[in-house]
C-alpha cells in the first residue's frame, strides 16, 4: 500500500486523504446537560457489549472548536469581522476548514457569497468510556434524568458526573499540514464544552494518535471499551506540523489564492 501523507498545500476539490484524531475528553466538573431540542440525546442504549451510555453530540464539539479558531485568528488579525453565524466571510481559515453557506450572510461588512465551503473537519458522537450504570457511584445522584415542563417545552436534564472519559474521532479531510497544525492546537486548546459553558464545565482533552489514510477508518463505537483498544494509531508529534500561528497566515493566504483560482472571490 503507497505511504498515504499530508498534502502540500490545500485544495478546493477533495483528495480523498484523511487525517483522523482518536481523541479522549475527560470531565473535570460534574455536568448538567440540559436540552430542550428534541433532536439532542444525551444517553444512547447501543448493542451489547456498549449498552447504555452518555454521549456527546458532534454539533456540541464542532461549535466550540470554531469558536476557539475564530478567537485565534482574530487575535492575529485575519478576518477579524468574521463571525458565526451570519457574517462568515467565506475566505479565512475557519471557513474553509469548518465551512459555511456565503448566501445566508447578511450581517458585517462582508457581502453575500455565491458559494458554499463544505467541512472539512469531521466528527461524530463521543461515547462515554463506561456505562452509564457503572458510572453512577461517582457522586450521589450520579444519573439523574429529569424531565420538565418549562412553558410548553419539554426539558431535559441530565447529570454526567466529573472524570467522566469519552472517546471519539475527529477526521480532517484532505489535510495539508497548516490545517492539521491549526486542528490539533484547537483540539488541544478545548478546555471547556458546550456553548453555555455553565451547564457544562471543564474537560481536558487529550489526542491519544492519529491515522492517516484514503478513507474514513476509525469510529469511537469499535474502540470504546470493553471493546479493544485501537490498534496502530501514530504520536501526533511524529507529524512534525508547523508553528500554529504561522500556519494560520500561511493557510489564510492559500485559502484566498484558492477561490481567487477558482475565481470565486476577487
Ligand atoms: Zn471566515
Amino acid at each position: 500500500m503507497k505511504n498515504i501523507e499530508l498534502l502540500k498545500d490545500p485544495t478546493m476539490l477533495s483528495q480523498g486523504i484523511y487525517l483522523q484524531l482518536a481523541v479522549k475528553l475527560k470531565l473535570l466538573d460534574d455536568a448538567i446537560i440540559r436540552s430542550n431540542e428534541p433532536e439532542e440525546v444525551l444517553t444512547f442504549t447501543y448493542k451489547p457489549p456498549i449498552n447504555t451510555r452518555f454521549i456527546i453530540p458532534w454539533r456540541k464539539v464542532k461549535g466550540k472548536l470554531r469558536r476557539l479558531v475564530l478567537e485565534k485568528q482574530r487575535g492575529l488579525k485575519i478576518e477579524p469581522e468574521c463571525y458565526l453565524k451570519d457574517a462568515l466571510c467565506m475566505r479565512c481559515p475557519s471557513c474553509f476548514l469548518f465551512g459555511g453557506t456565503g448566501e445566508t450572510n447578511e450581517k458585517g461588512p462582508y457581502k453575500k457569497q455565491n458559494y458554499n465551503i463544505l467541512s472539512r473537519v469531521l466528527g461524530e458522537t463521543f461515547i462515554s468510556t463506561s456505562e452509564v450504570g457503572e458510572i453512577q457511584p461517582y457522586t450521589e445522584n450520579a444519573v439523574d434524568e429529569v424531565n420538565l415542563t418549562t412553558g410548553q417545552a419539554l426539558m431535559n436534564i441530565v447529570t454526567v458526573p466529573k472524570e467522566t472519559e469519552f472517546l471519539g474521532v475527529v477526521t480532517l479531510r484532505d489535510p495539508s499540514p497548516e490545517m492539521a497544525s491549526i486542528l490539533v492546537d484547537n483540539m488541544n486548546r478545548l478546555t471547556r464544552l458546550g456553548a453555555s459553558t455553565r451547564e457544562w464545565g471543564r474537560i481536558r482533552t487529550e489526542i491519544l494518535g492519529y491515522k492517516l489514510s484514503d478513507r474514513e477508518e476509525l469510529s469511537a463505537y469499535d474502540y470504546v471499551p470493553p471493546k479493544d483498544p485501537i490498534n496502530g494509531l501514530k504520536n501526533i508529534a511524529d507529524l512534525k506540523l508547523p508553528e500554529v500561528d504561522e500556519s494560520y497566515k500561511n493557510l489564510d493566504l492559500d485559502v484566498k489564492n484558492l477561490l481567487k483560482k477558482y475565481k470565486l472571490i476577487t
